[in-house]
């Protein structure tokens, strides 16, 4: 099994997730949130602890994530 190298950290991880704003494979500990979505494009949306104290890329992602279940008919 390939271990990698997490891109905010540099912790070695044997299960990095890229996160979805700065497309970066971190390791779990660097992740603030992560959730599935139902869209075509994006199955799930992943945000590193960088990425979220970034206002507007928290705001695309409550927005990204949000839209699933408040317009659950569309
Ligand atoms: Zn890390
Ligand atoms: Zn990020």
């Amino acid at each position: 099994m390939a271990i990698s190298k997490c891109g905010r950290c540099g912790e070695k991880t044997p299960k990095p997730e890229v996160c979805s704003s700065c497309k970066r494979a971190v390791c779990h500990r660097c992740i603030y949130a992560s959730k599935k979505v139902n869209r075509k494009d994006i199955r799930r949306l992943v945000m590193c602890k960088d990425c979220w104290t970034d206002m507007a890329r928290r705001k695309e992602y409550r927005h990204a994530t949000k839209s699933k279940e408040d317009t659950g008919f569309m």
